[in-house]
């Protein structure tokens, strides 16, 4: 009898759905299903999720993948997970049974936290700790928001009645029964000492979070528990686990030092891998644990820009300039340049390296001569500028150049996008061929714990590229280019509306 061939079941969590995916040992998918979830706004710039409605759609998108694969549950070898993060839930220990809805990264109820907390001047000592800012983004505070507004969490809290986990900690619960999660998620939650490696007493101290809600961090290829069998009829191990954008730092092959990737999304997520030591950003850059093979951390340096395929939903939905984000491509290729137009989508502010909250979009340039293309050709080339201004403070931070971007998200489909990057870098932006980057770097982790991959170069070695974008623009325009950039920036940071 022919040995049926194993398969590895990666499940990505998302903010806006489940999904699971098989993976062959070529690294190839072979079946998928997506879910999409409710997002709760319980008020203006509060979000929300349902854990069970996360638990079950996730589960019900694993049974979609095996039966779309058309393959039996004793094939699947191992199991992945990857996850939104920084998402915060908290659970009954005896019922298994959230005692609250999840507090959704996106979600900034606990500002106000925050602000008392970098009053006290903590600021310095948690990014040295955790590698981060005192923000609401991450999870400790919106667990301080929880025990300030439920005493009652508080006290069940300090007597080990209850369990907090990001959401692949939550995950792996209800998989396996067992309380884990991995340093990649741990060092999202401002409680985590990403050098020591260890829950850090003084932060749990002075945020006053009882350790025993805590769960045991275990390295992100590692035995995490075993599958309760009825739930997918198999009791496979959970072997892989990691925040989306460390598992597709990890997809994406950028196992040295230098090498980085980019999420062109609504936003774009982009990540260094800086190798075993956590480098301190002087730009207002996160330091983060990359992975943990079990042979001590692999850190990353990480960046965001928030507005990025979001200002082509723009261009379409309220300004009316293109019809679908196809359309962009076409009209910034029918124009030479962009006109010296310049168009800044500061729309919320600006992340790194600025962080200015106050900054708001601006548009320099415009003549008489200005058209709706060299307006669309100055929007991607906003994308690319902000992704470059990230790229280059990671390069100063880190004292080396960037050796090549990985590309992936909706955004890289945008043939002039990628062109444009690799130009205004200098540097060359290589586009893989499987585009589920995040959910495949999960199943990597799972792969190389149990053997189904041997080590890392056999991973790499099933890495193919999709397409490869080398700079072509001479290095006196892309100078001119970034100085009008950069003017323009310095234009939006200027106006204040309340001045
Ligand atoms: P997310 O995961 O953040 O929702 P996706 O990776 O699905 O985002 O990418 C969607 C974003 O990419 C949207 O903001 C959209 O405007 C942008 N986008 C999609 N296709 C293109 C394109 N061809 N050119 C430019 N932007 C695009």
């Amino acid at each position: 009898m022919v040995a049926k061939e194993r398969y590895i079941l990666s499940l990505d969590q998302g903010t806006t759905s489940s999904r699971a995916i098989l993976f062959n040992k070529s690294g190839l998918i072979i079946g998928v299903k997506q879910i999409q979830f409710t997002q709760i706004f319980p008020k203006p710039g509060w979000v929300e999720h349902d854990p069970l409605e996360i638990w079950s759609t996730q589960l019900e998108a694993a049974r979609g993948a095996i039966e779309a694969a058309q393959i039996e549950p004793d094939q699947i070898e191992a199991v992945g997970i990857t996850n939104q993060r920084e998402t915060a839930v908290l659970w009954d220990r005896a019922t298994g049974k959230p005692v609250h809805n999840a507090i959704v990264w996106q979600c900034r109820r606990s500002a106000d936290i925050c602000q008392e907390l970098r009053a006290l001047g903590l600021s310095a000592m948690v990014r040295e700790k955790t590698g981060l800012v005192l923000d609401p983004y991450f999870s400790g505070t919106k667990l301080m928001w929880l025990f300030a507004e439920y005493p009652e969490l508080r006290r069940r809290a300090e007597k080990g009645e209850l369990m907090f986990g990001t959401v692949d900690s939550w995950l792996i619960y209800n998989l396996t029964g067992r309380h884990m999660t991995d340093p990649t998620n741990a060092s999202r939650t401002l409680l985590f000492n990403i050098r020591e490696g260890k829950w850090d007493e003084e932060l749990l101290k002075v945020f006053n979070i009882p350790a025993a809600i805590l769960p045991e961090v275990a390295p992100s290829s590692s035995n995490f528990g075993t599958l309760r069998k009825e739930l997918l009829g198999v009791a496979a191990p959970v072997t892989g686990c990691a925040g989306d954008q460390q598992a597709a730092l990890f997809g994406h092959a950028c196992y040295e030092p230098g090498m980085a990737k980019n999420t062109y999304g609504t936003g774009c997520f982009t990540l260094m891998n800086t190798g075993s030591f956590p480098v301190e950003s002087k730009h207002n850059l996160l330091t983060t644990v990359a992975w943990d093979l079990g042979k001590g951390y692999t850190y990353a340096l990480e960046g965001s820009v928030f507005i990025a395929g979001a200002v082509i939903q723009w261009l379409r939905d309220q300004m009316g300039l293109v019809a679908d984000s196809a359309e962009s491509e076409r009209l910034a290729k029918s124009v030479e340049d962009s006109g010296e137009v310049f168009l800044v989508p500061a729309f919320v502010g600006m992340g790194a390296p600025y962080w200015d909250p106050d900054a708001r979009g601006t548009v320099v340039g415009i003549t008489r001569g200005t058209t709706r293309a060299h307006f669309v050709r100055a929007a991607l080339e906003s994308i690319a500028y902000q992704s470059r201004d990230l790229l280059v403070a990671m390069e100063k931070d880190f004292g080396r150049p960037i050796s090549c971007i990985k590309a992936d998200g909706g955004a890289s489909a945008n043939n002039f996008l990628m062109q444009f990057q690799a130009d205004v870098l200098d540097r060359s932006v290589v586009l893989p061929e499987v585009g589920e980057i995040t959910a495949l770097g999960a199943a990597y982790l799972a792969g190389l714990s149990t053997g189904y991959w041997e080590n890392l170069e056999e991973v790499e070695r099933n890495w193919r590229r999709k397409r490869e974008y080398l700079p072509e623009m001479a290095a006196e325009k892309r100078g001119r280019l970034v100085g009008s950039w950069e003017k323009a920036v310095k234009a939006a940071r200027s106006y204040k509306p309340e001045d």
